[in-house]
């Protein structure tokens, strides 16, 4: 059972701590709006531990910060539930600015000088997540590693009447917030015995609430997929690799391309695979020759025989051979250039990896891990565990936080101990099938790997609209297809392109540079089997296919259920037959994740963070942004709460007069509790078949001739912009592992119906072997296509139950519709 709430609101305060890194800022942001949500109020400590310790010295920090800040100490009310009047008084207390500002000090007095423990509230946090870094400010403080200076620590909460707190860091800073918890109870009670507390501070303080997110570019904690500011680390060091890619290519040079982290190869595992690497050193796993030098040097060798001009080595700045010696770029580089002969340069890239504005997953990640902390924080009790707040898959996740800390120290430790099967059985899963991928997909081995009886003749075609990772999956399974033996085949521009025997052989070296290209290698054509499915099976049998793999959207899941159907009359459909979803639209039923869809998201947010920009600029003004996605809501909600737009139209929810009439109303009033003098820009995403009445152009015309004085009106049509242009490097690690997945699945079924041949019987292929890829939640599952039919809405093109519908309330919560309409 959680807690009896306090008597008062609960205090929630929030820190970043340790290195800092993309996507903390949204951290803050969401955990401020989802507090005040639930009644509390809402707290920043700035610098980390450090302001802990701090704390606020008494002099100033009884100066008001803002007109409300009176009421700071006001409300002893219950825990309220967010109602209307709470919200309001929640909504400014003016110190967001000097925390934007950087200096602390405002030329009208104000100041955060002493002040370390800063009530905000929600205005205070707008449009805080586009903004690289931690506009709280971080650090790395000595003292709270002393008993001491959590003594100090603890007090000034104390004083100050918070609660509970949500520390946002690395594996060091979560550490010290499971000291800090574990401590309390003894800090406390020496306070009180000390009289720096009152017995009744202490008794109301018996408990801390403690909850922690990890934040660290290094994606180094265990227990979570990933953590906060490494996909934006991973995408300053992709642009960096795809910039470097066309110089080594034009002159025919080596890049070594050293990288950041010290005990976790994520990084530099991901920017390998991603990047399309040819060798790559991380510390989890060294290579396994003492002479690893003949070893890297023998493969860039083989690349380069067969043709290849450019050579991309990637070492984690952590990276050491199996004897824990250091393998530094530089001496690479001489490897390189003495043995090779390379013309070979280093890139160092440094601090340029951390910073930048967060990219769409750092502001989703920690949206939704925001939530999740607050929510695990108003539920704790003193006998439940202090949480950190991970993610699975596609599932936000609440561990024990020590739990993940001990494992993470494991890791370090079987290191330090040579112990490297222990160190990489302690990754996730997704990071040994990433190390797996890359050598599957970068290493032209000298033989293939099967005898000649159980390789195949592959099939590969891309089905429907273009997506980002489309080639990058065409990559890894070609590559692995050679590596195993058999052959692959493109079929080009779809169902039509086979029967005009538009098909050729593809070549390791040929589709090299692929990892990095938007659109179809392959080139992409909507029309389906149908058009003549006899046709297509005479064209299957003469090429002799022995298994199909569509990559793409809806269409290539109709495809595959009709080839699939088309079993029963063609014998030539008995192969096994994979799709992998890419769509941008990310509308394949059952899927919660289609290739394509990050790299669009990214496409989109890069887009609203200009228009707010020009929105804000010149005076009120509401963009209404028109999104494709067919008739699928996905890329208009998740881009929503990627940008913190104020309202999302979807064509699942549509849009009416009702609806329209209240959206006016809620920016009206939205406007009017707007600061005075201060022009503010927000944005509506519209996905572009939400309504044929109500279109674009009639909603901005609405919204200009409602606004008034209030607020203009313009709109934006994001088109086909969306389907991005280079690939994101999560698209591109996800489309080589799902690849490589689709591979072992095909292999596997190939090999049952080779048994079922040789027993005599006649060949029939399983529904089983006709399936399609999911990420379910936290789990990648293999549906039947024909088991997909029922959860698929056939006519409007999408899935029946969306999991991602429930973030349109989400959208709407977080920028407080049912709070300010009630106002209104
Ligand atoms: P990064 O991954 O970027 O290095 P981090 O959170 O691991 O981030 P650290 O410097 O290890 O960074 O830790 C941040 C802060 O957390 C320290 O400066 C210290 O104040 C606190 N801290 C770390 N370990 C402990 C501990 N064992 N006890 C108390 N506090 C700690």
């Amino acid at each position: 059972m959680p807690d009896k709430p306090p008597a008062r609101k609960m205090r929630i305060a929030v820190l970043t701590s340790g290195g800092d890194s993309a996507g903390m800022n949204a951290v803050v942001r969401s955990i401020v709006k989802s507090a005040i949500l639930k009644g509390c109020e809402t707290y920043v400590v700035r610098e980390g531990y450090e302001g802990l310790v701090r704390g606020n010295s008494e002099a100033v920090s009884s100066v008001p910060t803002s007109s409300n800040a009176k009421e700071h100490h006001r409300s002893e009310s219950p825990l309220a539930s967010g109602d209307a009047d709470s919200f309001v008084h929640n909504l400014r207390f003016g110190d967001g600015e000097l925390l934007r500002d950087g200096t602390g000090d405002h030329p009208g007095g104000r100041s955060l000088k002493g002040r370390y423990i800063v009530r905000v509230g929600w205005d205070d946090v707008r449009g805080w997540f586009s903004q690289g870094g931690t506009l709280i400010g971080t650090a790395r403080s000595v003292v709270f590693r002393t008993y001491e200076g959590r003594l100090t620590a603890a007090s000034n909460l104390i004083k100050e009447g918070i609660d509970a707190i949500a520390v946002c860091g690395g594996d060091g800073s979560l550490t010290g917030a499971d000291v800090f918890r574990a401590e309390w109870p003894k800090l406390v009670a020496e306070l009180a015995t000390q009289g720096r507390i009152t017995p009744e501070q202490a008794k109301a303080h018996a408990h801390l609430r403690i909850v922690g997110l990890v934040g660290s570019i290094d994606n180094d904690m265990s227990m979570t997929d990933l953590t906060i500011g490494a996909p934006t680390a991973l995408h300053r060091i992709c642009e960096a690799i795809d910039n470097i890619d066309s110089t080594a290519f034009s002159h025919s040079r080596a890049f070594v391309l050293e990288v950041m982290g010290r005990h976790c190869g994520w990084l530099a595992l991901l920017a390998g695979v991603s990047g399309g690497a040819d060798f790559i050193f991380i510390p989890e796993r060294p290579p396994e020759a003492d002479s690893w030098e003949d070893e890297m040097c023998k493969m860039i060798q083989r690349h380069r025989e067969i043709g290849k001009r450019k050579t991309i080595v990637i070492v984690a700045e952590g990276a050491h051979d199996k004897h824990l010696n250091p393998i530094r770029a530089e001496y690479v580089k001489d490897v390189l250039t003495e043995r090779l002969g390379l013309d070979t340069r280093v890139t160092t890239l440094g601090h340029t990896q951390r910073g930048g504005r967060p990219c769409a997953y750092d502001r989703l990640l920690p949206t939704l891990q925001g939530v999740e902390a607050v929510e695990a924080l108003l539920e704790a009790t003193p006998d439940t565990p202090s949480y950190m707040i991970g993610v699975a898959e596609n599932k936000i996740t609440r561990v024990p936080l020590m739990d993940a800390v001990r494992m993470t120290n494991e890791v370090t430790q079987a290191i330090k101990d040579k112990d490297f099967d222990k160190a990489m059985s302690l990754r996730d899963p997704e990071f040994r099938e990433s190390l797996e991928g890359f050598y599957a997909t970068s290493i032209l081995e000298k033989e293939p790997r099967l005898p000649h009886h159980m390789r195949m003749r592959v099939a590969i075609m891309h089905v429907g609209a273009p997506a980002g990772g489309m080639n990058a999956a065409t990559r890894a399974a070609v590559r692995y297809c050679i590596r195993q033996g058999h052959k692959p085949f493109a079929i080009h521009n779809g169902f039509p392109g086979l029967l005009d025997d538009n098909v050729h052989q593809l070549s390791w070296l040929g589709v090299d540079n692929w990892m990095t290209r938007g659109g179809s290698e392959l080139g992409t054509n909507r029309k389906l089997p149908d058009i003549d499915l006899g046709a297509v099976a005479a064209k299957f049998q003469q090429w002799n296919f022995h298994a199909l793999m569509l990559i793409g959207g809806f269409e290539a899941f109709t495809s595959l259920l009709t080839l699939e159907t088309g079993r029963k009359h063609y014998p030539a459909f008995n192969i096994p037959m994979v799709h992998l979803p890419a769509t941008i639209s990310n509308n394949v039923p059952m899927t919660e994740f289609s290739l394509g869809s990050d790299t669009s998201l990214n496409a989109l947010v890069d887009a609203c963070d200009a228009i707010k920009q020009s929105a804000s600029a010149s005076r009120n003004r509401v963009f209404v942004v028109e999104t494709q996605g067919g008739k699928c809501g996905y890329l208009a909600t998740m881009g929503a709460l990627a940008v913190g737009a104020c309202i999302v139209y979807t064509p699942e929810t549509g849009i009416d007069l009702d609806k329209l009439r209240n959206d006016v109303k809620f920016l009206k009033k939205r406007y009017t509790l707007d600061m005075k003098g201060r022009s503010e820009g927000r944005l509506v995403l519209r996905n572009e078949v939400s309504s044929n009445v109500y279109t674009t152009d009639v909603i901005t015309k609405m919204f200009k001739e409602e606004g008034g004085k209030l607020f203009d009106s313009r709109s934006a049509s994001l088109g086909h912009t969306l389907q991005g242009g280079i690939p994101s490097p999560m698209d591109r690690a996800r489309a080589v592992r799902l690849s490589l997945k689709c591979m072992a699945f095909i292999e596997q079924h190939h090999a049952l119906l080779q048994k079922q041949s040789g027993s005599g019987k006649p060949r029939q292929a399983s529904p089983e072997s006709a399936a399609v890829i999911t990420i379910q939640a936290s789990a990648l599952k293999w549906v039947p296509v024909q088991e997909m039919v029922p959860h698929a809405d056939m006519e409007n093109r999408r899935g029946k139950n969306e999991r991602w519908m429930r973030f349109v309330d989400l959208v709407e919560a977080l920028v407080a519709r049912p709070q300010i309409l009630e106002k209104a």
